[in-house]
């Protein structure tokens, strides 16, 4: 639904999204080998407030990933709407900068000022919570005036508007075709309550849910721009927060595959007790899901307890990968390193995990305290915190040494993006993995731009990574192992995954990177709500 206030004037809308800081989960160096893609996933939720907004206002709606908002772009607008994560803060910053500049009155809404209002001072209007009675005071505010206020007017959520009541993101304002993956959300909140995440005090621990229908509807509407991502992502906090409502989701989902021609393939992020669920992952497989996120954290028992993250726990790790692979799902896995329980052992236990594991992708971080969090509080309270403004790589001192744990960090990603190991790790994918993956009709996806896409992409993987490169034999080796299988996918995804993590992990090693990507340092709150859930821009599930 839209916003249901009865509107008086016309307002011209700009909503900007921040550019992101390259990080390991954007695969930004993969844009190049692509057809038009530019950047990683289309914001959910400010494409959702974009939606909401009364029907007679114009919206403008300028993702800067892709390209900046131009002058023009002010100029046209009454108000600029911005949303983004505490990554973002300073592409933020900046947008407002621009805003004021341009006279127009600047409105923040989503995760990052929901989470700390006071990082945002030069904002004329501040959006807390959700879409809700906050969103519909905000909107009666902006059309009785466009004027700044004296002080800045914060608007917050009490009630928040059932997802189920949701309007669809406001797809037809981008260009899907600029995207590397498209984004959906089913649910949001998450019942667990791990000590360094907000998600349970931005989005509650009862997670509450979209219905089939609108995700059929929101699919249909994907599918209708030529060009669409060929993956989905679901940006839920946690696939499996509500175990139920993902059963019974799952069988509409693999319905409209059906229906479709199986056009699509789906990414979410869960948590590992998922391998407890087999039902769920029967059906995901037949939904065609390929990749799980799964914040596995640390392979340190005593660590995720102390994190309040036993879940994790609950069956061996190896075996809940292997389960995992076993239904066709590549598991990928962020890791937090800078943890009160590391030990000078660690880096060994992390080496041995990505070693048995096998898990390709692995977003490495050092541990960044997120405001509303209980390790916020309690580094608060242990005098723990550092000042955003001190250059370091983290807010957390760590009870480490700083350089032991940054050294560390270089030595594990060194470690994990060593190309041989890399490729290594894909080629134990290609039976353990894809091998198990359900072979649907490919109707769906036969259509003249996945084709003009997919030799795009094949030419720049042949000649980038497959010729030029320097890490061109240990491609070859788990590519032939693919072929060999007839993986033809896997081939072009691991040569622009590896191909971005590879070069990604050069860059960080010589320091042109961050060790933390939560760090405002050196680098999203979507207006009402922020379900993103970007794997390794949010840690979550
Ligand atoms: S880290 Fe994941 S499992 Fe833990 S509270 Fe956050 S969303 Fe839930």
């Amino acid at each position: 639904m839209r916003c249901p206030l009865t509107i008086a004037s016309q307002r011209r809308v700009l909503c900007v999204f921040p550019a992101y800081t390259p990080s390991f989960g954007t695969f930004s160096h993969a844009y190049p080998l692509m057809r038009r893609v530019r950047a990683f996933m289309p914001p959910q939720g400010l494409l959702l407030i974009a939606a909401y907004l009364p029907e007679s206002w114009p919206v403008r709606f300028i993702d800067e990933n892709i390209a900046p908002a131009s002058p023009a772009d002010f100029a046209w607008a009454e108000i600029v709407l911005v949303s983004g994560m505490h990554i973002q803060a300073p592409q933020i910053h900046d947008i407002a900068a621009r805003a004021k500049a341009a006279g127009k009155v600047a409105v923040l809404g989503g995760a990052s000022v929901s989470g700390a209002p006071e990082l945002y001072p030069e904002f004329d209007y501040i959006h807390i919570g959700e879409i809700g009675d906050g969103t519909d005071r905000l909107i009666a505010r902006l059309d009785g005036s466009v004027a700044a206020p004296p002080a800045q007017m914060r608007f917050e959520t009490t009630d928040r508007l059932p997802l189920c009541d949701f309007p669809m993101p406001a797809y037809d304002l981008i260009r899907l075709d600029h995207y590397l993956i498209g984004s959906l959300q089913f649910s949001s909140g998450c019942p667990y309550r791990c000590e360094f995440c907000d998600i349970p005090a931005l989005y509650g621990r009862q997670p509450r849910l979209k219905t089939p229908q609108q995700i059929s509807a929101e699919l249909d509407a994907m599918l209708a721009q030529p060009g669409h991502p060929p993956v989905v992502y679901f940006v839920d906090d946690n696939f499996i927060g509500n175990r139920k409502a993902a059963r019974e989701m799952l069988p509409h989902l693999i319905a409209w595959q059906r229906k479709h021609g199986y056009p699509l393939q789906f990414a979410c992020e869960a948590t590992l007790n998922l391998a407890k669920q087999t039902e769920i992952l029967s059906l995901m497989r037949e939904a065609q899901f390929l990749t799980v996120f799964v914040g596995i954290e640390t392979p340190e028992t005593d660590a995720l307890k102390a994190m309040r993250k036993e879940h994790n726990a609950a069956l061996p790790m190896m075996e809940a990968i292997k389960t995992l692979n076993g239904y066709g799902l590549e598991v990928t896995s962020g890791i937090i390193l800078g943890l009160d329980t590391d030990t000078a052992d660690s880096e060994s236990r992390l080496k041995a995990f990505i070693d048995l594991s096998q898990v390709p992708i692995l977003t490495i971080n050092l541990l960044q305290a997120l405001p509303r969090t209980p390790l916020w509080d309690r580094l608060q309270r242990d005098g723990r915190l550092i000042a955003d403004d001190t250059g370091l790589e983290s807010n957390v001192r760590f009870l480490r040494p700083y350089d032991e744990v940054v050294a560390t960090w270089r030595r594990c990603i060194a470690y994990a993006y060593d190309p041989e190991r890399l490729f290594a790790r894909f080629a134990h994918q290609v039976d353990a993995t894809y091998a198990n993956r359900m072979i649907g009709p490919a109707r769906g996806k036969l259509t003249i731009s996945n084709l003009r896409a997919a030799l795009v992409l094949a030419f720049n993987v042949a000649f980038r990574v497959g010729l030029v490169a320097d890490y061109r034999r240990p491609f070859w080796r788990a590519a032939g192992r693919a072929l060999r299988r007839g993986q033809i996918d896997a081939v072009l995804g691991m040569g622009f995954v590896a191909h971005h993590l590879i070069q990604f992990s050069r860059e960080a090693l010589r320091g042109e990177q961050n060790a933390s990507f939560y760090s405002t340092h050196g680098r999203e709150a979507a207006a009402p709500p922020d379900p993103q859930g970007v794997p390794s821009l949010r840690r979550s599930a």
